[in-house]
């Protein structure tokens, strides 16, 4: 069967999605050209988990090694009722068989890592351009910069501009992100000198109003000193409630329900040294346009409850060079992408969902229910194994629709 030949392709934005798609396509063959709004590409926010799913993506391109050796391996994701110290979670990598674990990482590690291999292969960042806008003729499509550049002509339109795209409304079936109710406050702190190696992502809930975080993240940069990453769940619309309260207020809120903590609260000072996340949530039905692919989180947001954003990210960017690979012409080859995720992706947003709610809710119930019911029967068999699967992004088998094998673990 004929393949596509190389195209010219254009991805706007250089997060994980953008920055994994650029490497894969490159070696495809095409000629890429990658659009970030930023004027020095940069990572935003704090840390995360990379699951043997995202894990997987980043050995196929080779990276796992050089982002091994930056985060920090998880086995286990622990929370306890802050004021009964109840155990509510336990879930553990080793349920499944395999040797699987997660590495959490400092976002600046995952995006050098990725960045640096870009840079490496010979590709150019157009920095500083911020796409507005999309529009098509004769077979190709252009792209709109902001301050009224056209770019192109482009075979391939590829939207990794994160959740707040402005190009994801050319979908088949556009949608728009939905705000969830609660967001969190984020800061990468330094570990203590003499903290003890850790392996679990810890959390303390009171209720689904508060949930407090402490995940391990290794270093940033090599040489760097180890960080984790801590995160505070609020609503964005309380944020002027508590700064007039003041910053010491917060820490003391913090200090009654998890006084471990005063290592990491002694070096914040006020509210500016930590970033308010919002959250919002979407799927688009068929994340593929005429000429234009709509990988990570511009095709699907989602609270960070479950964990698998830039995971879902990594594994688009792969599933869309293995469809161009395949395939014969661009419009075949977009379907085929979006049927290869289909199932992995919606699965996982529908859970994410139904999830958060007894995370991050007003609800009284739902918390009682997680505390009371769900947190003993978890621990009955199978759920150990079906929460370690959702956990690690594999309840649904997210690899073989996009020709990957799971990494082997050792
Ligand atoms: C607080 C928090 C915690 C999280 N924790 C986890 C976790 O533990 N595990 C996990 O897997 N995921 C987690 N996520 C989700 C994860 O961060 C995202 O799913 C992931 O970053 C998506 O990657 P992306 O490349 O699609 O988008 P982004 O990372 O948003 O990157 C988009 C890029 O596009 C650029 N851009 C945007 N608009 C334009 C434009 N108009 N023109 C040009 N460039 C543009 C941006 O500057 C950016 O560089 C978390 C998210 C948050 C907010």
């Amino acid at each position: 069967m004929p393949r596509i030949k190389p195209l010219d392709i254009a991805i706007a934005g250089a997060g994980p999605a953008g920055l994994a798609a650029a490497l894969y396509l490159h070696r495809a063959g095409h000629r890429i050209t990658l659009f970030e709004r930023f004027a020095e590409p940069s990572p935003v926010g704090s840390g995360l988990i990379l699951q043997p799913t995202g894990l997987t993506v980043l050995d196929d391109l080779g990276l796992f090694e050089q982002i091994a050796a930056l985060g920090n391996r998880i086995d286990r994701l622990a929370g306890t009722d802050a004021l009964s110290g109840r155990t509510v979670l336990d879930v553990r990598y080793s349920a499944v068989k395999g040797g699987r674990y997660g590495i959490a990482v400092h976002r600046a590690a995952l995006f050098h890592v990725l960045h640096a291999a870009v840079l490496r292969a010979g590709m150019a960042i157009e920095t500083g351009i911020d796409i507005a806008d999309l529009e098509r003729s004769g077979g190709n499509a252009w792209l709109k910069g902001d301050s009224g550049q056209r770019l192109g002509p482009f075979g391939l339109v590829i939207d990794a501009s994160g959740s707040r795209s402005r190009l994801k409304r050319h979908a088949l079936r556009p949608c728009e992100s939905r705000p969830l109710p609660y967001g969190a406050f984020w800061a990468s702190l330094e570990n203590a000198k003499d903290a003890a190696p850790n392996t679990a992502l810890v959390q303390r809930y009171q209720r689904a109003t508060t949930m407090i975080g402490v995940l391990p993240i290794g270093r940033p940069a090599p040489g760097q000193a180890d960080m984790s990453a801590f995160f505070w769940s609020t609503k964005p619309d309380h944020l002027d409630a508590l700064k007039r309260a003041g910053i010491q207020s917060w820490k003391d809120g913090i200090h009654q329900l998890w006084p471990e903590c005063a290592h990491f609260m002694n070096q914040i000072h006020g509210f500016d040294d930590m970033t308010l996340a919002r959250y919002g949530h979407h799927t688009l039905p068929v994340p593929a346009g005429v000429n234009l692919a709509i990988i990570g989180d511009a095709a699907h947001s989602t609270s960070p409850q479950l964990g698998q954003g830039a995971n879902m990210a990594l594994l688009d960017a792969r599933a869309l060079s293995h469809a161009l690979a395949q395939e014969a012409d661009v419009g075949t080859a977009l379907s085929r992408y979006a049927a290869s995720r289909r199932r992995h992706v919606r699965s996982f947003q529908m859970l994410s969902l139904a999830f958060t709610p007894f995370y991050q809710s007003d609800s009284r119930l739902l918390p009682w229910i997680r505390d009371r019911l769900v947190a003993p029967l978890s621990a009955l068999p199978p759920a150990p194994q079906i929460l370690a699967a959702m956990v690690a992004g594999t309840l649904i088998d997210p690899f073989s629709p996009i020709g990957l094998k799971e990494k082997i673990w050792i």
